[in-house]
């Protein structure tokens, strides 16, 4: 709040498609999809259609002893985006809340399977997985984790496969097996005592979009099970195509144990977030003993309205082709950005489906605030990490805007100091 006496805040009268509007019409592109979440735009139609045809149904109610359509029809929908191999959904309402579940979950499995000294993680440099306490434990980033850091859980990190470490000449797929090397040598060294390892596929998001090659994953999955260590593929930012494929770890071809969406799931409409998981571990709590059984409630878990809109969003999905149209939307993006991957200030400049970063040569301390002040006068919501500035923009932007945000970004480079 005190750097906002400097910066005013943006006041948002409304949203429609990618445009966010202020109380004097002024207008914004929302080139990080509201932080991740939106997808087919500001007030989209047919999603606001499906949330006002539940809210004349049922708009809430436990999820303990009962159940409701949405509920299901969406446990049923996520299972077949899996062939069926994560078949069982555990509901929450945020993203946090869903690593949480998935980290007891996996201590759990093991404690049900009488090994219960596999109780410690193993996460990435660089991970980000939520500021709950026992997410931000396998979290590392210093800005959100060191004043906490005293409350944490003990765990591991290993080295991040962030392809911006590798050597020259050497490809981002052999840092990848490089990089597994650590994890093979964690891995046997503490195997025992490890439940699991929680990555985010891909794209390291919160750290600046680390980009990785997908052989690091084929690695970690044969790891895990060689020393029998579960792997949590944290998908709630890379979920729902955001990396050209619908989830990110079908680039390397493997299934994790554990996979938690959030974000994307419900358009970036209501709060909603889910685990899931394969038949294996769902049986391993299937039992009379209730000590056995996986207790973990919150409030609003499973509610209606977001269930309703995440089907709506799923819908959206099958009858508009929205992983073959973003292949022509992210040519398009990449297309007008040759200018900034080219200019004298962009370093690392990447891309993994509808993600785009670059660091930014002399950026100071304060350049991330600056540059997002500055672009708000150029019509473009822009968050830059440090001095990582990067694109996420919803799926439904246009031609017209791809251009807009291009073209902007290169004339914000050349004004901010
Ligand atoms: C955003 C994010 C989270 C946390 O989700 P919230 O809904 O903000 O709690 C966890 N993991 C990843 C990879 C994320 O990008």
């Amino acid at each position: 709040m005190k750097h906002h006496e400097a910066i005013p805040l943006l006041p948002v009268a409304r949203g429609e498609g990618c445009w966010l509007y202020d109380f004097e019409g002024r207008r914004f592109l929302d080139a990080i999809s509201s932080w991740w979440v939106n997808l087919f735009g500001h007030c989209n139609p047919r999603i606001g259609a499906a949330i006002a045809e539940q809210l004349g149904r049922i708009e809430h109610v436990l999820l303990a002893g009962c159940t409701h359509e949405p509920a299901v029809a969406l446990a049923e929908r996520l299972a077949r985006t899996t062939m069926g191999r994560l078949g069982h959904c555990f509901y929450a309402s945020d993203g946090a809340c869903a690593v949480e579940i998935a980290l007891k979950m996996s201590f759990h499995y093991w404690r049900n399977a009488g090994r219960p000294r596999k109780r410690r993680f193993v996460s990435l440099e660089g991970s980000y997985h939520g500021e709950t306490l026992g997410a931000l434990a396998v979290t590392d980033v210093a800005l959100f984790r060191d004043t906490y850091a005293p409350l944490l859980m003990a765990g591991s990190r290993v080295a991040s496969p962030d392809w911006r470490g590798a050597q020259p000449g050497e490809s981002a797929a052999d840092y990848a097996v490089r990089r597994a090397l650590d994890l093979a040598a964690h891995l046997e060294a503490h195997g025992e005592e490890t439940a699991a390892l929680i990555v985010e596929p891909l794209v390291q998001g919160a750290t600046g979009m680390a980009m990785y090659d997908a052989e690091y994953l084929r690695r970690a999955r044969a790891l895990c099970d060689r020393h029998e260590v579960h792997l949590i593929a944290d998908e709630i930012m890379t979920g729902f195509g955001r990396t050209g494929t619908f989830y990110a770890h079908e680039q390397a071809g493997i299934t994790p144990d554990f996979l938690t969406l959030s974000k994307g799931l419900t358009g970036g409409y209501l709060p909603l977030s889910v685990v899931m998981t394969r038949d294996a571990i769902h049986e391993a709590f299937h039992d009379d003993a209730v000590t056995r059984a996986f207790l973990h409630s919150h409030s609003y878990t499973g509610n209606p309205l977001a269930c309703r809109a995440a089907l709506a969003t799923l819908d959206i999905f099958d009858e508009d082709a929205v992983i073959a149209g973003n292949r022509a939307r992210s040519a398009r993006l990449t297309a007008a950005a040759a200018p900034l991957a080219t200019h004298a200030r962009v370093r690392n400049f990447r891309n993994t489906g509808m993600i785009w970063a670059f660091e930014v040569a002399g950026a100071g301390e304060s350049y991330a605030r600056e540059f997002a002040a500055r672009a708000l006068a150029r019509e473009l919501l822009l968050r830059p990490l440090g001095g990582t500035v990067y694109f996420m923009p919803p799926y439904a932007i246009g031609e017209e805007e791809t251009d807009l945000l291009a073209r902007r970004t290169v004339e914000l480079l050349d004004e901010v100091p």
